[in-house]
């Protein structure tokens, strides 16, 4: 491809990179060092922390995803403080040994800060090697294997009525994958009242009760009103639409087992998280009961966590988060043993995944065999704060992604915007998983 014919496809956002581009490209022999690595969290919405590594070429750069939204500061210290003197002055472009090194540089590895630490920097560096290669980074990946993108969104809805017309009109637009909630009260696990404190004495008979605290949630109760849900939508709308639910983790196992079993009939594209990453062991029971398709892997961050169920195949969709895991680096390798299991990728793709962060699942999205479906997150309308900050950030139209021609991962950081949404600290939001209880105050699994 000629530098002309490049210059056609990128968007004006990336115009001025393109100079330092072709410069990179012309000189990728000239022994590119990395020069500095700068975390940044702003938080136009939820708290976002992306890594900034900048090289010895001139306006040439990578951007990474490193959110852990709940602990954003212990991760921009793991960059700033331990990963960027350790990494100035190697070659950018030596992806695999810089992830291996970082991997191990602090001994203990595999926890949730250094790997996300990791993930920004490994991402920044796939960005910055699609950029040299005038590519996006899919293409690096040995290119596109679908269109687009297909991706699932959350109808919501406070009755089975108003959840079931939304999705019609979801359908209208061209949606097809649904993620179904509890629609008669908040999604408990996206309220934001949850209770804070012990209330005792609460009837637990409804499953979620508003009190003067907040919110209460009861397993039994909640998880019967999801049945019926897909009751009331397979009756109303039929077979002609995927639903999948995420259980959440938030049932004792035994009574996992038994809604897997009651749902099959329904025919849910998915189950997520039926059991916490501490009982994934009875994977291997339900399995023996029930066809119905098993999600798993949000809150995974090791590998000891993933490779057991995969070879066994005991679940039919990895869902981990990427930068969780430690980047792209890793997330291919993952994908690749997916699919000689045939096991389906479905990509945490939330709120607190920055939009380069999406950009990242998405370049994996294009290019592996073995997608399921996309989480759509934010890129299902964006808030203006998001696209502020992150110009070029995907958004989603007629129910896909569709793929960007921009080099690198296609997504800009604008420092000065994000400056005007500073980090707020450690809110009540940010402290909300630790918080949800059952009516007698027992803490629940988030
Ligand atoms: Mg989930």
């Amino acid at each position: 491809m000629t530098t002309l014919n490049r210059r056609m496809f990128v968007n004006s956002a990336a115009c001025c990179a393109v100079g330092a581009v072709a410069n990179a490209a012309q000189h990728r022999d000239r022994n590119l060092k990395i020069r500095d690595v700068r975390a940044i969290i702003t938080q136009p919405t939820t708290a976002l922390t992306v890594v900034k590594v900048e090289t010895s070429e001139p306006g040439l750069y990578g951007l990474g995803c490193a959110t852990f939204a709940y602990q954003s500061t212990a991760v921009a210290a793991a960059v700033n403080d331990y990963l960027r003197p350790f990494l100035i002055g190697k070659n950018p472009g030596d992806i695999e040994d810089i992830w291996q090194s970082c991997y191990q540089s602090g001994y203990w590895r595999n926890g949730p800060v250094l790997n996300n630490a990791i993930s920004g920097i490994d991402q920044a560096l796939w960005d910055i090697k699609g950029k040299v290669a005038g590519m996006p980074v899919y293409e690096l990946f040995g290119g596109k294997a679908r269109d687009a993108v297909p991706v699932y969104v959350v109808p919501g809805g406070r009755s089975l009525n108003e959840m079931e017309d939304r999705i019609r009109e979801l359908m209208e637009q061209k949606f097809y994958y649904f993620k179904i909630t509890r629609p008669d009260n908040r999604d408990p696990y996206r309220g934001p009242n949850i209770v804070t404190r012990r209330v005792p004495g609460i009837d637990p008979s409804q499953g979620i009760l508003e009190t003067e605290a907040g919110e209460i949630f009861e397993p039994k109760q909640h998880f019967q009103r999801v049945i019926e849900t897909f009751e009331h939508l397979r009756g109303t709308i039929g077979s002609n639409v995927e639903l999948l639910h995420d259980v959440h983790e938030r049932m004792p196992p035994i009574e996992g087992i038994g809604f897997a079993k009651d749902v099959e009939q329904y025919k849910p594209f998915f189950i997520e998280d039926l059991f916490a990453p501490e009982d994934i062991d009875y994977f291997r029971i339900v399995r023996e009961q029930t066809s119905t398709p098993m999600a798993m892997g949000e809150l995974f961050n090791n590998p000891h966590e993933w490779n057991p169920l995969i070879k066994d195949r005991l679940i039919d969709f990895i869902r981990v988060h990427i930068s969780q895991i430690g980047g792209l680096t890793p997330a291919r390798k993952l994908a690749a043993l997916c699919e000689a299991f045939n096991v389906r990728t479905a990509w945490h793709g939330p709120g607190d995944t920055s939009p380069v962060g999406h950009a990242a699942n998405l370049a994996l999205d294009f290019n592996v065999w073995n997608l399921g479906v996309q989480e759509a997150g934010p890129m299902w309308k964006p808030d203006d704060r998001l696209r502020e900050v992150f110009p070029g950030m995907p958004e989603v139209r007629d129910g896909y992604v569709w793929p960007s021609k921009t080099p690198g991962l296609g997504v800009e950081l604008d420092e000065k915007a994000a400056e005007k949404y500073p980090f707020r600290g450690i809110t009540k939001a940010a402290n909300k998983w630790g918080n949800l209880r059952r009516a007698d105050g027992t803490i629940v699994r988030p």
